[in-house]
């Protein structure tokens, strides 16, 4: 075992969110298919939770694998300043028309961070870029609004418009200001609009999770509530941010959370899904309206933002391809039914008085809180659900005591039927 993988990892690697004093060796996957996992030894895990909510058709699927090996021995990459490519183009082109609201210009990026890092740049920039500079009361639209209980990415600019709970703590210091407002509910919501009446003129953009706050909890937020929202919103000419960076690619049900929602954004941030889960992309697409406040002969009004990978071809390549899928594979289909069998099963749970707290349930997403009295994402309980999870070859990672899955569309009724099993248990 010296020369394992898991020891060989503990020489050398540093990992996301571990406390590595006291972690678990990690897991070392040798392969994935469909919804499963295979470590080293060949015992294998449902990933319930679609490798943190990327993977959609499953793991190792070969016309994704296909397209990809076809692209990189084509065109691997090229710098998109000056360039442009065949994959780049086409994938704007499917997705414009898809895309919740009259977007019309797709930026590329790496990862849903830059996505939104890139969507909020746009939205300070281009009232920056409005020849007057000022609102017309002689404000300047200085302030951002985000919603509380957000997770908007690990990058600066987005840990900003989080929540700031603990993984924020250290860089506290450093953030700009945002003001934060409970997501909307037909409680709240008279209150929350008479707030954005007195800050709507200084206010340039608004960022939200359309329907699904996932890392902050797996919260809903009421669709009719966030509609009022939003129409308040676009009545002040505040920017609208949509971060479907998770709820994309019909995790949610539709197509886009947002279009469950009559109001649409005025700019989109996606990752996760978009590439199937294969690849690291980033998508902000943008308005007309928005884009042309950056077209000027003034140098001065250029978007000057970019990274070394932007539109890389394989990763567009590999989103083409699973856009094929979502089509070829019913992925629709698909996600209606595990929708279903979420519902007979939190209608089961209900029966047989489970001790579950606010289940609920959003397309493929089912969550619910434990009775564990303390609360957190440091909450021990979810580790012990985690462990006792991975023994029975079930790959679940609760935030806190909020269990949830999330799994890849392809999962079998057999591999459901399983997890279901094992959250009766708890
Ligand atoms: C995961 C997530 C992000 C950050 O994406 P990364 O690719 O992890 O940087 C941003 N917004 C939402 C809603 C997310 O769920």
């Amino acid at each position: 075992m010296r020369h394992s993988l898991s020891n060989r990892d503990h020489h050398a690697i540093w990992h996301p969110y571990t406390q590595h004093k006291n972690a678990r060796p990690p897991i070392a996957i040798a392969k994935g298919k469909g919804a499963l996992l295979y470590d080293e030894s060949g015992k294998s895990y449902i990933d319930a939770i679609s490798s943190w909510w990327v993977t959609i058709h499953g793991h190792g699927h070969p016309y994704i694998a296909r397209r990809i090996y076809e692209q990189a021995k084509k065109l691997e990459h090229v710098i998109f300043a000056g360039f442009t490519h065949e994959p780049a183009v086409q994938l704007a082109e499917r997705l414009l028309p898809i895309l919740p609201g009259k977007l019309s210009k797709i930026f590329y990026s790496d990862n849903g961070s830059t996505a939104v890092e890139v969507a909020i740049k746009m939205a300070i920039q281009f009232w920056k870029n409005q020849r007057t500079f000022t609102t017309l009361k002689g404000q300047k639209r200085r302030r951002v609004l985000a919603l509380r209980h957000s997770y908007h990415g690990d990058t600066f600019g987005s840990m900003s418009i989080s929540e700031k709970g603990i993984f924020i703590k250290p860089f506290k210091d450093y953030l700009f200001n945002v003001d934060f407002i409970e997501a909307p509910t037909p409680q709240n919501i008279e209150e929350i609009l008479r707030f954005i009446d007195s800050v709507g003129s200084q206010t340039a953009c608004f960022i939200y999770e359309p329907l699904l706050q996932a890392a902050g909890g797996m919260n809903l937020i009421d669709p009719l509530s966030l509609d009022r929202l939003l129409t308040k919103i676009k009545s002040k000419n505040i920017i609208c941010i949509a971060d479907e960076v998770m709820t994309g690619f019909y995790r949610t049900g539709k197509f886009f959370a947002s279009d469950y929602l009559v109001q649409k954004p005025d700019i989109i941030c996606l990752s996760k899904g978009l590439t199937g889960g294969t690849m690291a992309l980033g998508i902000t697409a943008a308005t007309e309206q928005i884009f042309e406040a950056f077209c000027s002969d003034d140098q001065w009004k250029t978007f000057f933002h970019g990274h070394s990978f932007t539109a890389n071809p394989i990763a567009c390549t590999a989103s083409l391809a699973s856009l094929d899928l979502i089509d070829t594979e019913k992925s629709p289909a698909k996600v209606a039914r595990i929708e279903d069998r979420h519902r007979d099963f939190l209608s089961l749970v209900k029966n047989k008085k489970l001790k579950f707290r606010n289940a609920r349930q959003l397309g493929t997403v089912l969550a619910f809180e434990t009775t564990a009295k303390k609360g957190g994402y440091l909450a021990g309980e979810g580790k012990v659900i985690n462990r006792r999870a991975l023994e029975r070859g079930i790959f679940l990672r609760p935030l806190g005591n909020t269990v949830y899955l999330m799994p890849p569309y392809c999962i079998t009724d057999r591999q459901l039927n399983r997890i279901y099993a094992f959250l009766e248990e708890l």
